[in-house]
């Protein structure tokens, strides 16, 4: 069994047909992460003996005859920013190196439920804030496919790890890419859902306007599984959609002939990298042999996102992290013996320079004097960027462009520049900003090998037709599993 080629029905067969145990198929997990975390450190901790034992309670229901759950022992690995009750959750800080989650996620209550295992938790840009995983206070993670290159970031090491086979599918958050943009740079599988799609119950905040859980995998029909398993109303997010949750399994089939992609005039332009052009040029050529009509669409307010993403991320960051003062969580410093002096040499102890730059940028474009200037004219931005996106999507069923400008890019290159790493979320901070869906799909590689994504985004709560479509590019470009 070579787990990078598993995917959740294959799991299903082996042991359905008793080819293999839910035990076998959790160490064979096991094993891949003892050999390839050494290189890739996807993973930051992982409890191995809880995993074999999630597994071995599968094995009793087969033996039992007990109907399965469906992701029966289906390994999974989940970002250190959702909690897993009795397991550390460090966020990748220093601050919460030693905090150990108090109950179940609600993605993670709904996943147990449903008979998965959790092999390990991965490795993070701290807070979620980043692109790359070198913000992790712990270690960079690596790219599997190239370990000089980055794997892309703030959900780095779920990418990794589900690329390298560590799991077959993985959990990551997304405020502003960072579940799509590892995708790409990982050659794997990444869904943003629409803001409220799932319940963001037990993952630490960062932008609580901008947050969502979401799922990687090796192939569109396994993220469909894993995101109709975790999405849904949920009674402790008042902010978490009561819609129904369709059937995306069964939707990915329906035919995408006369589908209309939309191609955003102001993304199309130069700053692109000239490998990721070429394979998205090819990409768009096979949606149009797929029977997709290309039309073109105005995004006019793009110049504005990274600004006003960076504004609206950073101000609710610094209301988010204020509850982190050495009083109920994680990191405590004394310092000089005052209460003010424990707050600040706790702080400044606990956070990384990334985070702090945040904080510091975040309280000021929320002080009063500076609140009108900065915070309160990037929210009508945000309304303008929302209205652009339904003018476009009224015109087409989606839109489509690079996921990041570049490919991955090597560890170091831009870790000492945090200006030209926020320049690189162009393509990916606007669906966060307008609350709709998104999905990184490979696209094939550059010359020397490196992954690059397509990503689709779409009208709010229709997951639908990014799965659907990405499910008949992934086959039609030969893409999945690759
Ligand atoms: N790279 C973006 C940032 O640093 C997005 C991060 C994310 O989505 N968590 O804020």
């Amino acid at each position: 069994m070579d787990p990078r080629e598993l995917t959740i029905d294959q799991v299903r067969l082996l042991l359905d047909r008793g080819e293999a145990s839910a035990v076998e198929i959790c160490q064979a997990h096991l094993d891949c992460i003892a050999q390839r975390n050494p290189e890739t450190r996807a993973l930051l901790h992982q409890d191995a003996a809880a995993a074999l034992e999630q597994a071995a309670q599968i094995d009793r229901l087969r033996k039992a005859g007990q109907p399965l759950p469906p992701l029966a022992g289906v390994p999974l690995v989940i970002k250190d920013n959702i909690s897993i009750r009795g397991q550390r959750c460090t966020c990748g800080s220093k601050i919460l190196e030693n905090y150990q989650a108090l109950y179940d996620a609600t993605v993670i209550a709904r996943l147990r439920a449903a008979g998965s295992l959790f092999v390990g938790k991965a490795n993070m840009d701290e807070f979620a804030m980043g692109s790359s995983t070198e913000n992790s206070a712990f270690f960079p993670t690596r790219n599997p496919h190239a370990l000089d290159y980055v794997p892309g970031g703030s959900s780095g090491g779920s990418a990794a790890a589900v690329a390298a086979g560590m799991a077959v599918g993985a959990l990551g958050s997304d405020t502003g890419g960072s579940i799509r943009q590892p995708a790409s740079f990982c050659g794997v599988v990444g869904v943003k859902p629409t803001y409220g799609r799932v319940s963001r119950y037990g993952l630490v905040a960062f932008g609580s306007s901008l947050d969502q859980i979401g799922p990687l995998a090796r192939t569109v029909k396994d993220a469909a599984r894993l995101l109709g398993a975790i999405a849904g109303r949920d009674t402790h997010d008042a902010t978490s959609a009561t819609l129904a949750v369709p059937d995306y399994v069964a939707a990915i089939e329906n035919p995408v002939k006369g589908l209309k992609v939309g191609l955003p005039r102001q993304y199309f332009k130069a700053g692109i990298a000239p490998e990721v052009t070429a394979r998205i040029q090819a990409g768009l050529k096979l949606l149009e042999q797929l029977g997709c009509e290309l039309v073109e669409v105005d995004l006019p307010h793009t110049e504005y996102a990274i600004a006003c993403y960076y504004v609206v991320a950073m101000a609710e960051a610094s209301s988010n992290l204020s509850r982190f003062d050495g009083v109920r969580y994680g990191l405590r410093v004394h310092g000089e013996g005052t209460l003010t002096g424990m707050y600040r040499e706790t702080r400044d102890a606990g956070f990384g320079n990334e985070v702090k730059r945040r904080i510091i940028l975040g309280t000021f474009v929320l002080s009063s004097g500076y609140y009108d200037a900065y915070y309160l004219k990037a929210q009508k931005v945000r309304t303008l960027i929302k209205q652009d996106f339904e003018k476009a999507l009224a015109k087409a069923d989606v839109i489509a462009s690079p996921t990041s400008p570049t490919p991955p890019f090597r560890l170091g290159e831009k870790s000492s520049d945090p200006l030209a790493m926020y320049l690189s979320d162009i393509f990916t901070i606007t669906a966060n900003l307008a609350g709709i869906p998104g999905i990184s799909l490979p696209c094939g590689r550059t010359s020397s090998g490196l992954p690059i994504g397509l990503q689709l985004l779409g009208k709010h709560f229709d997951e639908c037709t990014l799965l659907r479509l990405g499910h008949a590019f992934e086959i039609a470009g030969g893409f999945a599993l690759n």
